[in-house]
């Protein structure tokens, strides 16, 4: 008798735990779509200046309510009215203590003084400059959001911002 009832509840704790597992998933589904679609509404620079390491993280924490909807620069007051009608927010001004919001910019490398050292490259969030070590290396502008996050690695400076569709 004692048997069966041990068995009775051993079998009682599997199938909760199944239920808190699966009940779990599908919070976690439902969060994951809720930051996918604040996710899109962000530029994808991946620049980091509204203070997370990309604009998935930044969307996540949105989400969680960790953040407000106006630190990202890139996206200026567009992306923070995107964000109050799809958040049912009032929109806020830019938080300038996280950027301003700029023209359209992409980097240039004067491939003249390129010294092929690669840490530009290794920086780039987006896979915009194409190079090999020990050769000079360039920019795709229409990879690049201008996030200028390639300038300060390198070490001879060779990298301007130049405004975006200029003949380069
Ligand atoms: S500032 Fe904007 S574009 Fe840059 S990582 Fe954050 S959300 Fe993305
Ligand atoms: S090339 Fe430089 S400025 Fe352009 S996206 Fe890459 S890191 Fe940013
Ligand atoms: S960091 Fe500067 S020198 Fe090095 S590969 Fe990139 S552009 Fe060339």
């Amino acid at each position: 008798m004692i048997e069966a009832v041990l068995v009775m509840a051993g079998l009682a704790l599997l199938i909760g735990t199944g239920l808190l597992v699966t009940g779990a998933r599908l919070g976690a589904t439902g969060a994951d779509a809720a930051v996918d679609r604040i996710n899109q509404l962000l530029p994808q620079s991946q620049c980091a200046q509204c203070g997370y390491p990309g604009c998935r993280p930044y969307a996540a924490a949105i989400l969680r309510d960790e953040a407000p909807i106006n630190r990202c620069a890139p996206g200026g007051d567009p992306t923070i009215a995107a964000l109050a009608r799809l958040l049912q927010r009032s929109p806020q001004p830019l938080d300038t203590d996280y950027g301003t919001h700029q023209p359209a910019r992409v980097a240039v490398i004067d491939e003249a003084l390129c010294i092929g050292c690669a840490r530009c490259l290794e920086v780039c969030p987006v896979d915009a400059i194409v190079g090999a070590p020990r050769f000079m290396h360039t920019v795709l502008a229409a990879q690049c959001t201008g996030c200028e996050l390639c300038l300060p690695p390198c070490p001879v400076d060779c990298i301007t911002l130049e405004p975006a569709g200029a003949d380069t």
